[in-house]
């Protein structure tokens, strides 16, 4: 087996939408960086999901990371940055309700939820009141909660970011397996 001999600041393990994400950062601000991949980019769930990104669950940290991830996505699809179309978009969406859902979101962690919803302006809504029509769904549906959804083409976004990190400086393995991490006085010494 041979061993890939590098220095570096920053030695980042795995070429999935984190170590990308990472060395892309690291490198533009000036950091010495090397990332390595055991497959190929994208080769984990990176490479299988479905790029959407949405305001989550509620939690005011998770507001304030979505509002920092749409304006990132935003920009680079402006921009360019990444070499790509990213592929932005913004759709609508309805989450169907029953009466049985809404009575059980009074409760348990639904209830904090809501509350926090409702701050951002969103709120379950009778039908009569959906801006999105939906005719053909069952009587028993008798809410909505509008929001949005956000996708982007991750594919499109790991590759840029490699080639981007790249551009300024990090140097990407793939085909590379971290087989072993070696530790002196807290301080990594070998990869
Ligand atoms: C079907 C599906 C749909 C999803 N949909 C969404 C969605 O719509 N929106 C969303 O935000 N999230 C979604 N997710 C979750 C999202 O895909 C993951 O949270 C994210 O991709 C994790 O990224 P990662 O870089 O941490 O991991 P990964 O993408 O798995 O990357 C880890 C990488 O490390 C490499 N590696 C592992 N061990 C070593 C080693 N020893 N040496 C070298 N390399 C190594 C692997 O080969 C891999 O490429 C979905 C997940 C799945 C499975």
């Amino acid at each position: 087996m041979s061993k890939l001999m590098e220095k570096a600041d920053v030695t980042i393990i795995g070429g999935g939408i984190m170590g990308l994400s990472t060395a892309y950062h690291l490198a533009k601000s000036g950091s010495n960086v090397i990332l390595v991949e055991m497959g190929k980019i994208a080769a984990g769930a990176s490479g299988c999901n479905n790029g959407e990104f949405s305001r989550g669950y509620g939690e005011s940290g998770e507001l304030g990371i979505y509002a920092g991830s749409y304006k990132m996505y935003e920009d680079w699809s402006k921009s360019g940055e990444l070499g790509y179309d990213i592929e932005f978009e913004v759709d609508s969406e309805i989450w169907l309700l029953t009466d049985e859902h809404i009575e059980s979101m009074k409760h348990g962690p639904w209830k904090r939820r809501l509350e926090i919803w409702e701050k951002a302006g969103r709120r379950p809504l009778k039908r009569d009141e959906w801006k999105i029509s939906e005719p053909n769904i069952s009587e028993d549906i008798k809410w909505g909660i509008e929001t949005t959804v956000n996708t982007i083409n991750i594919w499109k976004v790991c590759h840029g970011l490699a080639q981007t990190a790249k551009k300024y400086g990090a140097k990407i393995f793939t085909h590379t397996k971290v087989n072993d991490i070696e530790v002196k006085k807290d301080k990594v010494e070998n990869v």
